[in-house]
Order: structure tokens, then C-alpha cells, then sequence
């Protein structure tokens, strides 16, 4: 499978829009893998995982096909996982597209609260479609096995994060090829760790919320890499994940310490863990 992360950062970017911290300066004037972008990943560039206003950028700088994209998984509806508002340039006039082309949309009600005035007039009806899902609902997105897990974070965003198995690559025990792709969240509710032992979940590749970094957590809706950290030792101990899986820290602001880039990917390492970056392919 193939893993690209094209946005790994969080609501206001980093550098953040007008931003003068050390964090922000140091990473303007850096450059590469210090910049990061809001966001979102994709799976064997088909498998689209949200759609923040930096998905034009994302396909231009990745020189990506959006309409090799046929399902496009929402973790909420916060600005920096959805701008709605480009969805509706899936019409004609606006988007020339293949005959049969078609995109289906999953999230929860709130996303499909700003996703729905985008695509439901009648020149886009054929063109995209939105599937209300629930938490701990699976469902199929093209070729791959999704299933939603609740977060904890905003409730007012709908907030769910993504379990993505492939059945037809397995893994070295025979199991689906399966991505946990844990954005945004805190570390997780205890039935979502009951799900994951319930169905003998094994997970080949982790990407964590590590919105800040080495900051201590003094509030609920995300991680830093302390928290990181205690979410793969339970993993290990449970056997949701052994030395083969990846770990990724993703999905960064400026307000953590030892945010930038060149700093934290070594304090990350120390940890066992991989840093995200805009653009950073994996394959698996
Ligand atoms: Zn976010
Ligand atoms: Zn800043
Ligand atoms: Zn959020």
C-alpha cells in the first residue's frame, strides 16, 4: 500500500498566517519539511482523507490526479480537515471530468451539514454523493474496509477517526493490510480500546495526533508525544501492534514545543516514532 501524507499540520499551518513566534520564523525561514500545510492524506492515490482549502495545493504540489480519487473520508468538521466550499467545483462549467466519474463522500452528520450545500444541486447530483456514518459503523470506501471510531474532541465537529483495512494486500499474518489514522483526537475513549480487542485488530501503520509536540497537555481534544507514546505501549501490550508497525507523529501546531521539524524529529526518534512531513510517502 502507499500512505501519503499531504497536509500534516493543524488549523493555522505553520508557519501560522501571521504569526511572529520562534516556532513560525524559524520554519518561514527553513522552508521544506519545517512548512507544513492543513490536513490530509491519501491511500494508493484513490482514497482521499479530508478535504481541507489546501487540497488544491496538495494536488499541484504532489502532482495528483483528483479525479483518480473515488472516496473521500472526513474525520470532522473543523476548516482545517474540510472546506466544503471546493467541493462544489466538482460541476460542469467548472471541472471537465471523464464520463462515469463519480466521488463518494463519508462523515458524520456535522460534515455532511457543510458537505451537502456543496453537492446537492441538481448539475452535481451525478457527480458526487455524501453517506452519513456513525461511529463504530464500517463501511466500504471503493476497494477499502473503513470503519469509524468516536474521538475526543470538539463535539460540535462530528468528530470520528479512521480504521482503513485493504483486503486484497496482507500483512505477515495473513490479516488486511490495516492504517489507523487517529486525527484529531485525545487519547482514546475506552470503547474504542474494547473495539480494538473485540475484533483482534492489528494495525500496520499509526499516525497519531501530536498537535503539541513536547507542550504538556493541559486540555482535552489532542495529543503531544507523551500521549503518543502511551498510546503505542497499550497498542504493544495488547498486540494491536508489534516492531514492524509504523508509527507516525502528524498533525502539528505552532504552539508545540519543539514543533519545528529539524528539532522534533529527533526527539521523536528517540521514542521510536516517524515524523510527518507534507508530501512524506510511505509504502507498505
Ligand atoms: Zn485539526
Ligand atoms: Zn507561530
Ligand atoms: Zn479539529
Amino acid at each position: 500500500m502507499k500512505f501519503r501524507f499531504l497536509g500534516t499540520a493543524a488549523a493555522e499551518g505553520i508557519p501560522a498566517l501571521w504569526c511572529r513566534c520562534e516556532r513560525c520564523v524559524r520554519s518561514r525561514t527553513l522552508g521544506g519539511r519545517a512548512v507544513r500545510t492543513r490536513s490530509q492524506a491519501i491511500v494508493d492515490d484513490t482514497l482521499l482523507i479530508d478535504f481541507p482549502s489546501d487540497t488544491y495545493k496538495h494536488f499541484l504540489d504532489n502532482r495528483l490526479d483528483l479525479t483518480a480519487v473515488t472516496d473521500c473520508i472526513i474525520t470532522h468538521s473543523h476548516s482545517d480537515h474540510l472546506y466544503a466550499t471546493d467541493l462544489s467545483m466538482l460541476a460542469p462549467g467548472f471541472s471537465h471530468v471523464q464520463e462515469g466519474y463519480h466521488l463518494s463522500i463519508f462523515g458524520t452528520d456535522k460534515v455532511g451539514e457543510k458537505v451537502l450545500p456543496a453537492i446537492t444541486a441538481p448539475e452535481r447530483q451525478n457527480l458526487a454523493h455524501f453517506t452519513e456514518i456513525h461511529p463504530f459503523e464500517t463501511f466500504s470506501a471503493g476497494k477499502y474496509t473503513v470503519t469509524a471510531l468516536p474521538s475526543i474532541h470538539d463535539p460540535n465537529a462530528g468528530p470520528v477517526f479512521y480504521m482503513i483495512e485493504n483486503p486484497t494486500e496482507k500483512n505477515k499474518n495473513g490479516q488486511p493490510k490495516t492504517i489507523l489514522y487517529a486525527h484529531d483526537t485525545h487519547y482514546f475513549r475506552d470503547d474504542v480500546w474494547e473495539y480494538f480487542s473485540s475484533h483482534k485488530v492489528h494495525f500496520d501503520l499509526v499516525s497519531l495526533d501530536c498537535t503539541n509536540a513536547c507542550l504538556p497537555l493541559t486540555y482535552v481534544g489532542h495529543m503531544g508525544l507523551h500521549e503518543n507514546v502511551l498510546v503505542r505501549e497499550r497498542m504493544y501490550a495488547c498486540g494491536f501492534a508489534d516492531e514492524d508497525t509504523l508509527f507516525f507523529c502528524n498533525h502539528f501546531s505552532h504552539n508545540g514545543i519543539s514543533v519545528v521539524y529539524d528539532d522534533f524529529v529527533l526527539l521523536a526518534a528517540k521514542e521510536g516514532f516517524s515524523v510527518s512531513y507534507d508530501g512524506m510517502i510511505v509504502e507498505f
